[in-house]
């Protein structure tokens, strides 16, 4: 570019060097809304995720005993829980630290699952365990640090299970939308997206939980999105205010760690929220998920993408 070129730029005005969302994203195009498609709505037992439905996503961050995972499960679901979350198979940032108890955490998924009726949400970490945790899970996992682990997400993706996609944490949304791009060229449309906070140079909480992102995924993707505010903030206290943030975002639902003594957990116990506390979260985010309703009533007066360019 020489220095004229340089120079006109300004004079051409905002119209003409903006960039429109689907040139930017064109790379994944199947991720993006159409007019054939404006929502996926991905349909796990009997909970539709990405609908008129605001869907609650709870547990422990990992399954330790059995008492825990179904005292766990029990409350979450009566507090309004739809989906039970469990790690069996644990990626932790110390490799000292638990790993997960592997098949017989899924058993015990299993079994809260049969008394509880509520569906089960694990991760799976690695390609030669997705047939085990396929038949186990009613939704699969894509942790953060696998988030691009092309293979893991293909094989993952053919399982024909629904995928809970983590964002990476240093990964941008073009990074997420690729990844989503990749299970769906598998031949799953059934890809649910998660924000979980990302790494900034601010390390006041454990991440920075990145809600214009959600705001943009729903605006520029058919697919719904989880807000999880426990691994965004870290911190189980401020937990409750990443939530009622993340739904007026647009977050089609939360996952949240909920433990039945936080100080006991075997990991992320900063983070989980008491059962008490996760009540006091449940009643704080109804006006949020009210208006949410509102919103989707009248989002037919929205304008369709293309013609923001
Ligand atoms: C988890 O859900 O417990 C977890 C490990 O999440 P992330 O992959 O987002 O760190
Ligand atoms: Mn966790």
């Amino acid at each position: 570019m020489d220095d004229c070129d340089s120079l006109t730029l300004p004079q051409n005005g905002a119209q003409r060097v903006r960039e429109s969302w689907l040139e930017r994203f064109a790379e994944t195009p199947d991720v993006l809304k159409s007019p054939e498609l404006e929502h996926t709505i991905v349909r796990v037992l009997d909970v539709e995720i990405g609908g008129d439905d605001f869907i609650t996503m709870a547990g422990p961050c990992s399954v330790e005993t059995e008492d825990q995972l179904i005292t766990t499960a029990k409350h979450v679901r009566q507090a309004g829980a739809h989906i039970l979350r469990g790690g069996a198979f644990k990626p932790r940032s110390s490799p000292y630290a638990f790993q997960g108890h592997g098949l017989a955490g899924l058993k015990m998924l299993d079994r809260a699952r049969a008394e509880t009726g509520l569906a089960i949400v694990t991760e799976v970490m690695s390609e030669d365990d997705v047939p085990l945790v396929a038949e186990y899970a009613d939704i699969l996992q894509i942790g953060s640090r696998s988030m691009e682990n092309y293979t893991l997400l293909a094989t993952a993706a053919r399982s024909g299970r629904p995928i809970l996609l983590k964002r990476g944490m240093m990964a941008t949304v073009a990074d997420l939308l690729r990844s989503a791009q990749v299970v769906l060229d598998a031949g799953n449309p059934n890809v649910i997206l998660c924000e979980r906070g990302i790494r900034t140079f601010d390390t006041a909480l454990r991440n920075t939980f990145d809600t214009g992102a959600i705001a943009l995924l729903k605006y520029i993707s058919h697919l719904p999105i989880i807000a999880d505010p426990s691994h965004a903030a870290g911190h189980s206290e401020l937990v409750p205010a990443l939530a009622r943030i993340g739904i007026a975002a647009g977050a089609d639902g939360l996952i949240v760690e909920v433990h039945p003594n936080p100080a006991k957990a075997w990991s992320d116990g900063e983070q989980s929220l008491t059962f008490a506390e996760f009540d006091e979260m449940m009643a704080s985010v109804e006006p949020y998920i009210a208006l949410r309703a509102i919103g989707l009533r009248n989002s037919a007066d929205v304008r369709p993408m293309e013609a923001v360019g």
